[in-house]
């Protein structure tokens, strides 16, 4: 039977799966009850498991019957601290947190996956790693995943990683996207503090003003972006928080901002490393002014390698026919850090569009929205090309 077939023919569990995960959404690193529901989901499967000390995580290593290299296969677990409205049957019991990235179908279909393939273990040429990863959202779980040796699970470095997200908008229901190259962007964060002298707000001249200072260097980091980055490697600063002041007649001492810093370059994210700071510094001296900015390195660029990415588009293509897989024309400005694994493994990133069928991706609410609605239809789908990534890549050798 073809691994699509076998998918649908399990879609019910996965689907339960999911929703039991979804209704208990945890956030961060420690996620004990979803841990509890995947550890439960793989028990009698023929795996060699073993469970994080620093995080909730399940790595979870697949030895087939016959010799051959090793092939990883990662979903992530966290959800978000959103209140979810939904209105779903299967919608958070959680005050605060939902499973807004759709985080609960990854985890699903990744044990769907491993269903699949431990029923044709004996077959199997070489080894598959299911990196049941926490912290996503944030906290940089699949470092720590790396840290504690996922890549060393199967006694091997893995030759392929792959890893796939789902879209609530966008993307139509059940179609895969990826492309060669930057998939998703890096996201580094600019804490600025601005420290003049403050004062009376009728004598500014007395003071040191740390606002007007401010306000420049928002605007100015948009010059920067214009003026000193090519426009085919572009780069994103938004500015999300600013803070200064009490009132409308006092000058106070110090103003805050903070902005986040997307880049698809590793020459381009450099380059913001360093001129970003320095302007932030010219700039409050121009005024005589100090400014402190602290430029820190959040989730690199996610690159897919351009021979993994073509072999996932093949195998969408052989797997479920034509016109169900894009190539992506542009990466996207979000951030990944399953970035991390493609620092250290070939591999790539793939998509999968599961609004709701019927209704207009264009329209749908995104990832992340309290009213983002993930649907079950794509999970049958999403574990076949789990399955179908690790069953021809392995069988390439
Ligand atoms: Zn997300
Ligand atoms: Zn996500």
């Amino acid at each position: 039977m073809p691994v699509r077939d076998e998918a649908a023919r399990i879609a019910g569990e996965i689907a339960e799966l999911r929703h039991a995960i979804h209704r208990e959404p945890e956030i961060g690193l420690d996620l004990p009850k979803t841990q509890q529901k995947v550890l439960a989901a793989l028990d009698g499967l023929p795996l060699e498991i073993s469970t994080g000390n620093g995080l909730s995580s399940v790595t979870a290593v697949l030895r087939g019957g016959r010799p051959g290299p090793v092939v990883l296969l990662r979903g992530d677990m966290d959800a978000l601290a959103v209140t979810e409205e939904t209105g779903l049957p299967y919608a958070s019991v959680i005050p605060g947190v939902m499973h807004a990235c759709g985080h609960d179908l990854h985890t699903a279909m990744l044990a769907g996956a491993a269903r699949l393939l431990s029923a044709r273990k004996a077959e199997i040429p070489g080894a598959v790693i299911f990196m049941f990863q926490p912290g996503e959202e944030g906290y940089a779980g699949a470092r720590h995943m790396i840290a504690e040796g996922v890549l060393d699970a199967a006694g091997e470095r893995p030759v392929a990683a792959y890893g796939l997200h789902v879209t609530s908008n966008r993307h139509p229901c059940g179609t895969f996207s990826t492309r060669p190259g930057p998939m998703l962007a890096a996201a580094d964060q600019i804490t600025v503090t601005v420290r003049g002298r403050g004062g009376h707000a009728s004598t500014p001249h007395r003071a040191a003003d740390p606002i007007a200072a401010a306000c420049e260097m928002v605007t100015a980091l948009q010059t920067l972006v214009t003026r000193k980055f090519d426009v085919f490697d572009p780069v994103v600063i938004t500015v999300g928080s600013f803070h200064a002041g009490t009132t409308d007649n006092v000058i106070p001492d110090e103003a805050r901002f903070w902005a986040t810093a997307r880049s698809f370059s590793r020459a381009s994210r450099g380059a913001l490393a360093e001129l970003v700071p320095r302007l932030i510094g010219d700039i409050a001296s121009a005024y005589g002014l100090t400014a402190v900015a602290d430029y820190a390195a959040g989730y690199p660029v996610t690159v897919n390698d351009a021979d993994e990415a073509a072999f996932a588009t093949e195998t969408i293509a052989a797997a479920f026919g034509p016109g169900r897989g894009e190539t992506a024309e542009f990466p996207i400005p979000g951030a990944e850090d399953f970035s991390f694994i493609l620092e250290q493994v070939p591999g790539a990133f793939v998509l999968l569009g599961a609004c709701p069928p019927g209704t207009d991706p264009e329209a749908a609410p995104t990832n992340h929205s309290a009213v983002a609605v993930f649907d079950d239809a794509a999970l049958a789908d999403g574990t076949a090309l789990y399955a179908e990534l690790a069953l021809r890549r392995l069988a390439r050798g």
